[in-house]
């Protein structure tokens, strides 16, 4: 590794990094190669945690900005890497980058109109750009270096689609591990699919949803010791913070008013709080966003819990009958997770106590948007550039939604987290924009969705010059 891109001060990593059980009751630590998703004595999450006072941490947000001048050394090219001394648990030399975190923050004029704030105060955070498509690479990279560390052989996942593309992914390019892959029957995308496949994962499809798919990945992974990467592995939410400093750096290191994201498992909205909680008791920013998680209508458990119900991170002590007795009648109305967003059609968020902990964090707010909601988005913001994937809209759904209620001004500045590549999900949007009423019922119909209010349809015409020069005067 460049030495310019090494750490200032020589500290072994493992007197920096270690694990700790989320609960304050509990609070048992483990070692940092220990691979465990839940703690051992209380069976809660688990955080990454840093003793800060040993490690090289940065005086001023800015000192990352010269990282780029060196970015031809990897790990100060990688989006995740370069902001390494925030994540400080693996040694350089055992780091796995394929160029993660090349990501755009795009001002959006078009997506402010529609939400309804100023012009220049929304932001798009454009993480389909990612080399698999979707935020997922940003959190693989760091499970990726810390299963890697540890010397495992295979990773599993179970993914409504962009875990198990990503996982495949840093597998095929690094040949470092074998991928093995759950999904759930006939619920994932095919553009995710198709990674998986064509990286040569082994891809296990199981009869059943995700939340089937994920109960079952977590007893064979503890059978078999293989390395579990789903967003319950508290390395994968290390590397997800880094989202939040690229927005910070895009912004000049001025932090925005909102964040908004769309919540699945809900690991980005916990990443995100960890890592403005961080940056704040490192006196590296002054203020903290406020925090919007946005649920799908027919998968809204945070909503339902949060909003409805008044569950709330309460000192790392939430009340567990509310969980519980939801959980209940779930099973109790056989209930499965129900949105054309395919990414968030989760109903048992594995982060909710790490989420409800950033609610906590950044003064957060809950909404759901339905299915309509998110595709009207969707077009919105494909016709801004760029393009995003069903669950990435419920984002910008979600700030309309706020927008509306006045819980977001009008001169506020917003971010919305794009969480996905557009190309994930050919088929929702071809649906949209179909003049085929047959293919629209059977995909988006069938959801209740009722109408395609921006679609662009394409012009049928005979097979004739004077007819597609009439068909293009008229309508271009
Ligand atoms: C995984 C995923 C989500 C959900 O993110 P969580 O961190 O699980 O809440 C949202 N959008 C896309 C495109 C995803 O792949
Ligand atoms: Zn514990």
């Amino acid at each position: 590794m460049a030495a310019a891109c090494a750490p200032r001060r020589r500290v072994a990593v493992s007197d920096v990094a270690f694990q700790r059980c989320i609960s304050p009751d509990c609070g048992e630590t483990y070692a940092l190669d220990d691979a465990r998703v839940a703690c051992g004595r209380c069976g809660e999450l688990l955080d990454v945690a840093y003793r800060w006072n040993q490690a090289p941490t940065p005086k001023s947000l800015k000192d990352f900005e010269a990282k780029w001048a060196r970015r031809s050394d990897p790990l100060c090219f990688s989006g995740v890497w370069r902001f390494r001394e925030m994540l400080p648990f693996a040694p350089p030399g055992k780091i796995v980058t394929v160029g993660e975190g090349q990501t755009l923050l795009q001002q959006s004029d078009v997506a402010a109109k529609y939400i309804g704030v100023n012009g220049g105060r929304l932001y798009l955070q454009y993480e389909g750009m990612n080399p698999s498509g979707s935020f997922k690479d940003n959190g693989m990279s760091a499970a990726f270096t810390h299963a890697h560390m540890i010397g495992a052989e295979r990773a599993a996942c179970a993914s409504t689609g962009n875990t198990s593309a990503s996982l495949a992914m840093y597998c095929s390019v690094t040949g470092l591990m074998r991928a093995v892959i759950f999904v759930g029957s006939g619920k994932i995308a095919y553009g995710k699919l198709s990674q998986a496949l064509e990286f040569g994962a082994l891809t296990v499809q199981i009869l059943g949803d995700f939340d089937d798919a994920m109960a079952r990945v977590k007893e064979v992974a503890g059978q078999l010791g293989i390395y579990l990467v789903n967003s319950v592995n508290p390395f994968r939410l290390e590397g997800q913070k880094t989202i939040m400093f690229r927005v910070l750096e895009a912004l000049a290191w001025q932090p925005p008013d909102w964040i908004v994201v769309p919540g699945g498992n809900l690991g980005n909205s916990s990443a995100f709080g960890k890592a403005f909680v961080e940056l704040k008791e490192l006196g590296l920013i002054d203020r903290i966003p406020r925090l919007a998680v946005i649920n799908a209508v027919g998968a809204n458990t945070l909503y339902e819990l949060y909003e409805k119900r008044g569950l709330r991170w309460n000192g790392g002590r939430p009340d567990a009958t509310i969980i519980d007795g939801y959980h209940r009648e779930l099973d109790q109305a056989k209930r499965k997770a129900d949105t054309i967003a395919s990414a968030i059609e989760i109903n048992r968020p594995v982060n909710l106590k790490k989420c409800l902990r950033a609610l906590d964090a950044c003064d957060g707010v809950v909404r759901e948007v339905d299915d309509q909601q998110i595709l009207d988005a969707k077009a919105k913001v494909g016709a801004g550039g760029f393009g995003c994937e069903p669950a990435s809209a419920a984002s910008v759904a979600g700030a309309k939604r706020l927008r509306e209620e006045g819980v977001i001004g009008a001169d506020e500045r917003v971010v919305c987290i794009l969480t996905g590549h557009q190309l994930k999900d050919p088929t929702a949007t071809v649906a949209y924009h179909s003049a085929d009423q047959e293919m629209f019922n059977n995909i988006l119909g069938k959801r209740g969705v009722r109408r395609a209010s921006f679609a662009n349809r394409a012009v049928v015409v005979p097979n004739e010059l004077d007819e597609i020069i009439k068909a293009i005067r008229l309508y271009g």
